[in-house]
Parts: C-alpha cells; structure tokens; sequence
C-alpha cells in the first residue's frame, strides 16, 4: 500500500509506469499475508514489490511492449520470468515504460510518452527500460525487471543511480519476453542495491526448457557473492578502448576513482587492449536490426492488438501494411527497414556476414582479455542523463549511448552497473561497469559489493 501510495503521490509526474496493477497487486498481497497467517511455507521474497517492464508477458495484464501495435492485447499467458516472480511472493505493482519493442536509449520512444528522471525530471532516465529504473530512484518499487539487448539494463541504471545487471546470456529465461533480437536479449534484475539485486537475480534465473538457449547449469551463486564482496587479489582489467572522444570529464574522473579504490581495497590493475570494442557499434546496428525485421514480421494484424482497415473491402495483406504503418513507430519502422535491407539477397554477405565476423572478433578480445583478469572495468556509459529531446532526431548521438555496453551483448557475457558517485559539472549519477566472463555472474556481485 505505501508503494502504491508513492505511484499514486509521483508517477504522473515521473511516468515510470504504463499501467498499475492496483487491485492484482493488493491480491497478491492478502494472499501471501493469508498463507504466513496459516504458517505456509513462503517464498524466498514474499511481500516484496517490484515494476515490471512491459515486455514480460502477464496472464489477464495488458503487455504493450510500449508500442501502439500491441495495445489492448491481453496475454493469456505468464512468461517464465512473471511465472518465477509470483512464485517467489513477489508482488507485482505493474508494469513499466519502455522504449517501443526496447529499441532506444531514453524511453522517448515509447508509443506512450516519456518518462522524466528522478532526478531531473527534464532528463532522459535511460533506456530502453527507463520506466523500471525511474521507479527505482522515486522509490515507487525497491526492485523492478529489465532486458538488456544492448545496454538496456545497464544504461538507464547508470544514468538513475540504480544498481542493473545483464545476466550471462541464457542464464535467465526468454520465454515470454516480446523478442527484439533474439540472440542478445536478456532479462535481469534491477535494484538499488547489489545485494537486492542478488535477492532477485537468484530467484528470476535458471534452466527452462521452454527457452531453446537457455542453459542447462546450476546459477552461480550470487547472493553469497553480494554478502562477501571482495576483490583481495583479483586481477582487474581497464580496456583501451572503452575511453576517448565524447566521454564525459566527470564521468572519467568518478570512473579513475573507483578504479584507484579497487587498487586500495586489494586489486590488481591490468590495462588491456580489445580492438574490435570499436567496431562492436555498427556490428550491433546490423545484427539487432536484422533479428528484429524477422522477429516483428509475426505483428501482421491477424495474431495480436491492433487492426488498421479492416472493413471488408481490402486484402489481407492490405490490413497488415496499414496496421504495421500505424502500430509502429519510426524508430521500429527504421529498424525493420535496415534489417531487411542488410538480409535481402546480394547484401547479406556484405553486412549481415561482416557484423557476424566481427561479433566473433568481439568475442575472442573477451577471451583473451578474461585469460589475464578476472572482471573489467569500465564506465557504463559515456555521458549523465542528456535532456529529453536532445538527441531524439539524431540516431547515432543516441546509439552512441550504448557504447560500453553493447561488447558484453555481443559476447553473451555477464555485466553490472552500479553508482559510483555524481559527475561534479552536473551533479548527476555516473555507473560503473563491471564485466564478467559468461557464467562467472557471481564475480560482478563479489566486486560490486566491495566497491559500493
Ligand atoms: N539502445 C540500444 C538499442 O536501441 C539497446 C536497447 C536494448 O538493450 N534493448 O538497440
């Protein structure tokens, strides 16, 4: 009730949330108090709320995915992630604002307006899951989901003060998670703190034979590793190339702080060299394109939400081209149009194919880095919060917003964003990244608790 009270008190101003679950979540409530009463047995965190992003399916929920094109439509059925939630008691406030099918940096492409920083409200929370790490830092939930493609956890968490982690690709389940691109995407837990991260990364991952990728292994053990951080002896790698033209001078500044703390608290400092990490940009924008224009080719007007023209005197394939032109926004619409283009027969080798190659590359740099250290620090992202609207009609100054972030999607590898102070010219959050190789997740809570 004291959360829901809070939404009720901020979110018209912060608009972290697209839709409140008031009464379902008051249910949910009495529910878990009725079973504790009876002396049930609960969930590991029952009782405690969180914001979901709209991208998980919820049965009887609406899930828009912050795109026009699935408005109305109500999933009949729970993603795994939903599924594990209520399993473990969480009670779900609702779900939150997000850049259309994730594809953004600051929420603005949401079909359903912006969300405001918590702490500007002038200023972009990050994206694309900018709703759930606003609802963090106005303190409407203490933990929320998110998925990270290209720096979607991360991202809005450095920009909000927040505590974000991408877990190791498969590590948690995509089923019932709308598809972007398939072979990056990834659920995680979103918090304020690395140890209330840990709480909920431990109860969101595992196997799911519902999700062809997932993995088929024990979760490392990340709560133990939030409550003994350390990083006595640990080999820590600063990269090259995550530093340079259009990184912020307070950004730079918190980042040399936090690594001249690592080396106070008992680390080894170990400079690296990964030369693809510059071409990992423009291989994302191939590759995410690409997977998308074939994953949003399913919204044809006839499965899901919303139906343009449909008044008996057009063909079929009229209904999808109006319903497609009005459900999607440009920046869908741009993606889908590029990912076309780099598939289409003649250029596949020439993009698609080179984006693929230099994915690999990006994935040995991390192999041959991960043999000298143990995690890698970097900043989380380039730049604080950047006004809203700043960079909304120019593409590249937003992608560049992802730049730190998008090698650990191309590897599939694990990796945190945590606070690590204010930029002093603006006074606003700076997030430090920590990376660890794939399955090692345990490694970025065992450093984040040290240095938090
Ligand atoms: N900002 C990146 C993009 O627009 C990453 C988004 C994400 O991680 N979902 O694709």
């Amino acid at each position: 009730e004291a959360h829901l009270a809070r939404i009720e008190a901020v979110d018209e101003k912060v608009h972290a949330f697209l839709h409140v679950d008031r009464e379902g979540a008051l249910a949910q409530a009495r529910a878990i108090d009725a079973k504790r009463e009876k002396g049930e047995k609960l969930g590991p965190l029952a009782g405690v709320p969180l914001a979901l992003k709209d991208i998980f399916t919820t049965e009887g929920v609406p899930t828009t995915v912050g795109s026009k094109i699935l408005e109305g439509w109500i999933p009949p059925y729970d993603a795994t992630v939903t599924r594990k939630l209520k399993e473990a008691g969480v009670v779900i406030l609702g779900k939150t604002n997000m850049d259309e099918f994730a594809m953004g940096s600051s929420t603005e492409n949401s079909a359903y307006g912006p969300t405001g920083n918590p702490w500007d409200l002038t200023r972009i929370p990050g994206g694309s899951g900018g709703g759930s790490s606003a609802a963090l830092a106005s303190y409407e939930a203490p933990l929320a989901i998110g998925t990270d493609t290209g720096g979607s956890i991360r991202q809005p968490a450095a920009v909000t003060g927040t505590v974000g982690v991408k877990p190791t690709y498969g590590g948690v389940s995509r089923y019932g998670m709308v598809a972007f691109s398939s072979s990056l995407d990834q659920g995680g837990p979103c918090a304020r703190t690395v140890l209330d991260a840990a709480l909920l990364h431990e109860v969101i991952a595992g196997h799911d034979e519902l999700d062809s990728t997932s993995i088929d292994a024990p979760v490392p053990s990340v709560v133990e590793a939030a409550r003994n951080g350390s990083v006595q002896g640990m080999r820590v790698g600063v990269v090259k190339q995550f530093a340079g033209e259009g990184y912020q001078a307070g950004v730079v500044q918190r980042f040399q702080e936090s690594v001249a703390l690592l080396k106070e608290l008992g680390a080894e400092i170990v400079d690296l060299d990964c030369p693809s990490f510059d071409l990992a940009l423009s291989a994302y924008y191939l590759i995410a394109p690409s997977e998308c224009s074939s994953n949003l080719a399913r919204f044809d007007a006839m499965r899901y939400g919303l139906r343009v023209g449909d008044d008996g005197t057009k063909s079929a394939e009229d209904v999808t081209a109006l319903t497609r032109e009005a459900g999607f926004g440009d920046e869908v619409k741009r993606r889908v149009i590029l990912g076309t283009y780099a598939l289409s027969s003649g250029y596949y080798d020439a993009y698609y194919g080179s984006a693929q190659k230099v994915r690999t590359l990006i994935t040995k740099d991390f192999e041959k880095a991960f043999e000298q250290v143990d995690v890698i620090v970097s900043p989380a992202t380039p730049t604080t919060a950047f006004p809203i609207g700043e960079r909304a009609d120019d593409p590249m100054a937003m992608y560049l917003a992802d730049v730190c972030t998008i090698p650990s999607n191309m590897a599939g590898n694990a990796a945190m964003s945590l606070p690590c102070g204010l930029a002093p010219e603006d006074g606003l959050p700076v997030g430090l990244q920590i990376i660890a190789p794939a399955m090692k997740d345990d490694r970025l809570y065992k450093v984040g608790a040290a240095v938090e």
